[in-house]
């Protein structure tokens, strides 16, 4: 049996996809049972017994965290590093890397999640500081209304860092993680070195419209092969992006055939196209 690589992190595409895939189907059910394997990030922070009997109400995201709304609080899900969810009427047997089965009446949505960097966390509100911990340091959603070019703009104008580094912070917007982060400023022009504090009210905007454009893309065909996703048995499926600079070093760019380079940033590689994206 041939290894598998690790699969990327998830990013806020895939949460978001994650989040369609179930969330009609889970809404209204009533829960039987929480079971949680190995410990995850941080402890439920609630005993799971108080959650039999209710019902989920909702599926929201934010950054990259699914928050199921329930009769009385609500659950915080992270896939971290690796996790995966899947729901489904009948589950197998749990796995070795298999740490929380939600159980309702109509499925069982199951957390798979080999390196643990994942959580689940129950708070009784959104406002309350049991998940103001978790959210109140995420940026504005870049797929909501609240994303306007002239507060990114503003927003940039603070940071001295490079703008690269200042995407993945995910204080200014959230979800624009390394992948999206290498694409977003590709389709600007700008080279992800640049200041963010120097970055032009023209280029802002055009990174702004770049950063809708990458997500919400990747966001769609996720969508378009949610049938596969969904029946993947509990693997995020990852979509086949067209990626510009992404992975590509060395290779031409699709634009002008400069060979993609690519350096470390904070610990994560960046790629570029050093002619068509300019300091
Ligand atoms: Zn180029």
């Amino acid at each position: 049996m041939a290894l598998r690589a690790p699969a990327p992190m998830p990013e806020l595409p895939e949460v978001e996809v994650t989040r369609r895939s179930f969330a009609d189907r889970i809404a209204g059910a009533v829960i039987g049972g929480l079971h949680l394997g190995k410990p995850l990030r941080w402890p439920l922070g609630v005993e799971a017994r108080n959650l039999s009997g209710q019902r989920v109400r909702a599926v929201r995201r934010r950054g990259k965290y699914l928050l199921l709304d329930l009769d009385d609080g609500l659950l915080l899900l992270h896939l971290g590093m690796s996790g995966s969810l899947n729901f489904a009427p009948q589950q197998p047997a749990a796995g070795p890397h298999d740490h929380m089965d939600l159980v309702t009446d109509r499925g069982t949505l199951r957390l798979h999640d080999p390196r643990r960097f994942g959580a689940v966390v129950w708070a009784p509100s959104e406002d309350s500081p049991q998940a103001q911990k978790l959210l109140d340091h995420l940026g504005v959603e870049p797929l909501a209304g609240g994303f306007d070019a002239a507060s990114f703009h503003a927003a940039l104008r603070q940071r001295s860092a490079p703008i690269k580094q200042v995407l993945l912070a995910g204080d200014i917007v959230v979800g624009v993680g390394n992948i999206y982060a290498s694409e977003a400023l590709f389709l600007a022009g700008i080279r992800p070195t640049t200041r963010a504090s120097k970055i032009s009210r023209p280029r802002a905007r055009r990174l702004h419209e770049a950063i809708i454009a990458v997500l919400s893309r990747a966001v769609e065909q996720g969508g378009s092969s949610l049938r596969d996703f969904v029946s993947a048995e509990g693997k995020t499926g990852y979509f086949q992006l067209e990626a510009a600079v992404y992975g590509r070093a060395g290779q031409p760019c699709r634009v002008c055939a400069t060979p993609i380079r690519s350096i470390v940033q904070g610990q994560r590689t960046t790629f570029f196209c050093p002619a068509c994206q300019k300091p």
